[in-house]
C-alpha cells in the first residue's frame, strides 16, 4: 500500500525505522532484530539504505520479507550518491518485484572508502526523486533537516531547496532527530509558508545510550536541550536507568506532538524492539 493511503486516513501512526544487514556475515541476527520490531505491528516501517550502495540487496530483502511475514507495509529507502541511472533502475526493479510501493529518495553522503566522482547522474536528492517517479509506480517520500542541513547555506536557502524536492513530485517528507519540539512547529510554520503542503513526518529517536547524544550531535548538528543533558549526566552511567529516561523522554516528545495535531510519528527505534515496545506500551491509549 501507499504511504499516501496511510497518511490520508488521518489516523494517529506510529511507524519505527530499522537498518539492513551490512554483511553477510551478520545478516541473521540483524533480521531477527528488524523482524522482532515488525512482530509489534506497527503503522508502517522504514528501512534504511547504505550510502553507495553497500547495503541495497538487503535493504529490499529486509523489507520484503517485514511485509510478507508480518503484514507490515514498507519504506525502502534508496541514496543516488556514486550511483549512475542503471543502478536506480535496477535497485527500482528489485523493489518492484518484492511488492516495495514506496521509496524514501536519498542524496546520501559520500562513504569514506569512495574512490571517483560520487555525484554524476544524480546530485541531489530532488533529481532521484524525478527520476523515480518517471520509471514507476511508487510513492515517493524525501528528508528534511528542521533545524537546516549540514551542507546548506542557510535555513531558508535549505527550504528553498526542500521545495524543489516537492515540486519534483515528493509526497510525503520525514524529518532529521531534534530534541525540542518548537524547533519542529518552528520548521513546520516555515515549510508551509514556502508552499509546501504534503505531510511532514517528525523523526523521534529515543537516546537511550549516553554515547549516543554524541553520535547523533556529530551526524546532525541537532541541538540537545538543557532537560535532555541532566538527564544523561543523571543516568548515563546506568544503562537500564537511561533507557527508561531516554523512552520516557521521547514518549514526552510525541505526546507533545500528538496533543499539537502531528498525527503521524516515525520513530528512529533502530532494530531495537525493546525501544519500539517501551514507547508503543507508554502511548497504548493514545494510538489506539
Ligand atoms: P538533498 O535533499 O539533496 O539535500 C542535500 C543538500 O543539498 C542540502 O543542503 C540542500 O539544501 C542542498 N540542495 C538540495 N537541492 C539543491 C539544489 N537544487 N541546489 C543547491 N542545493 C541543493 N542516509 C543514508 O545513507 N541512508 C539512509 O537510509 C538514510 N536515511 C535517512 C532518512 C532520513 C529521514 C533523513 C533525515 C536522513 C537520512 N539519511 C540517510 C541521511 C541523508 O542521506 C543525508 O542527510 C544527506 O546528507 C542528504 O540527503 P538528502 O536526501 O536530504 O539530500
Amino acid at each position: 500500500m501507499k504511504l499516501t493511503e496511510i497518511l490520508a486516513k488521518n489516523k494517529i501512526t506510529l511507524s519505527f525505522e530499522v537498518f539492513p544487514p551490512k554483511t553477510d556475515a551478520n545478516y541473521e541476527s540483524v533480521e531477527k532484530a528488524a523482524f522482532g520490531v515488525a512482530s509489534l505491528s506497527p503503522s508502517y516501517m522504514s528501512v534504511t539504505y547504505g550510502a553507495g550502495g553497500s547495503t541495497s540487496r538487503n535493504t529490499v530483502k529486509i523489507a520484503e520479507g517485514i511485509q510478507e511475514k508480518y503484514g507490515v507495509n514498507t519504506i525502502a529507502h534508496l541514496t543516488c550518491v556514486g550511483a549512475c541511472r542503471e543502478d536506480i533502475h535496477n535497485a527500482l526493479d528489485k523493489m518492484k518485484a518484492a511488492g516495495i510501493d514506496n521509496v524514501l529518495a536519498l542524496r546520501g553522503d559520500k562513504p569514506k572508502d569512495f574512490v571517483g566522482e560520487p555525484f554524476t547522474d544524480y546530485h541531489y536528492a530532488s533529481e532521484l526523486v524525478e527520476e523515480i517517479k518517471a520509471y514507476g509506480d511508487f510513492c515517493v517520500g524525501g528528508a528534511c533537516y528542521p533545524e537546516g542541513h549540514v551542507d546548506a547555506v542557510s535555513k531558508s536557502d535549505d527550504i528553498i531547496n526542500l521545495k524543489k524536492k516537492v515540486d519534483a513530485g515528493c509526497e510525503f517528507l520525514t524529518t532529521q532527530m531534534f530534541f525540542d519540539n518548537n524547533i519542529f512547529y518552528n520548521f513546520l510554520y516555515k515549510v508551509r509558508e514556502a508552499g509546501i503542503t504534503v505531510p511532514v513526518i517528525p523523526g523521534i529517536m529515543p537516546i537511550t545510550r549516553a554515547n549516543q547524544v554524541a553520535n547523533a550531535v556529530k551526524l546532525s548538528g541537532c541541538n540537545v536541550p538543557e532537560r535532555f543533558k541532566s538527564i544523561v549526566d543523571r543516568f548515563g552511567n546506568n544503562p537500564a536507568a537511561m533507557q527508561q529516561a531516554g523512552i520516557a523522554y521521547a514518549t514526552d516528545q510525541i505526546i507533545d506532538l500528538i496533543a499539537n495535531g502531528i498525527n503521524n510519528i516515525h520513530v528512529y527505534s533502530m532494530n531495537k524492539q525493546e525501544i519500539a515496545l517501551g514507547l508503543q506500551n507508554n502511548l497504548s491509549e493514545i494510538i489506539k
